[in-house]
């Protein structure tokens, strides 16, 4: 694949457009490519945006500097080649349901996107929560996402008590909706755990790093 044009959207999340033959390709919500990162290493992104007939498709890559990932994609400038395989994986969404709660980070920004616009034009009624770096927290308005809440960074997130205070669970609004948890494996475990404490709704997670784990 090639890399036709890269842009920051905050110092630590760049968008990336591929173009190749992506025409075999299946595309699913919740599925995720490989990237060859190194001679010996490939790291799962999300694509979010394709095209078929233009043969492009676009990835929003966080760049936290912590991982041989993270400082690849950082250098990646127009006309670079890479390896990416065809998207796979688990699929995060139920089509059956008309109610859809999305949890997740920067590593989710993407599926947010590509979510976002098959929830707003199927008329679901939808609600994002992101936990987001400061740096980040005006990604999602940037990336013209709606019906979401930021919060910030800190830990909240695997604390089950501070968990099961949040908005959601003070109304039985979306007591059966489905919810799709993804981005840090440690807040995914507890907020999956307040979910089942409060039996509520249908979940499907996945941890898309975790600390101290190299590649999930
Ligand atoms: C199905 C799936 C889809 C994914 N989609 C995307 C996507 O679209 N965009 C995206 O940016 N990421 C996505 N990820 C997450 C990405 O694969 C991981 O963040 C991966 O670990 C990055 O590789 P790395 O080489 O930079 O870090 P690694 O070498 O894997 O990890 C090194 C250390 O870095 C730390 N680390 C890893 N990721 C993060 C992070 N996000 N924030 C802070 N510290 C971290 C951990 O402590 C880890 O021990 C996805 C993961 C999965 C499983």
């Amino acid at each position: 694949m090639r890399v036709l044009e890269t842009s920051y959207i905050s110092p630590q999340i760049k968008k990336i457009r591929f173009q190749g033959n992506i025409s075999k390709w299946n595309f699913q919500m919740g599925y995720a490519s490989v990237v060859r990162v190194s001679e010996t290493e490939f790291r799962n992104y999300t694509v979010f945006y394709h095209d078929k007939e233009n043969g492009i498709f676009d990835i929003i890559f966080h760049i936290h500097g912590n991982g041989v990932g993270s400082k690849y994609i950082d250098t990646l400038q127009t006309n670079d080649e890479l390896f990416i395989s065809q998207p796979r994986g688990k699929v995060l969404y139920d089509p059956s349901i008309k109610q859809q709660f999305f949890f997740g980070d920067e590593t989710s920004l993407g599926i947010a996107v590509a979510l976002c616009s098959l929830l707003k034009s199927n008329n679901y009624k939808f609600q994002f929560y992101f936990e987001l770096d400061e740096d980040n927290k005006n990604v999602p308005e940037l990336l013209e996402l709606e019906n979401y809440t930021v919060f910030t960074k800190n830990g909240s997130f695997i604390n089950e008590k501070w968990v099961s205070n949040l908005p959601l669970f003070q109304t039985d609004e979306w007591s059966r909706a489905n919810f799709a948890l993804v981005g840090n494996a440690k807040s995914i475990q507890t907020f999956r755990k307040v979910l089942k404490y409060k039996n509520q709704g249908n979940i499907y997670s996945q941890g898309y790093w975790l600390e101290g784990k190299k590649g999930l």
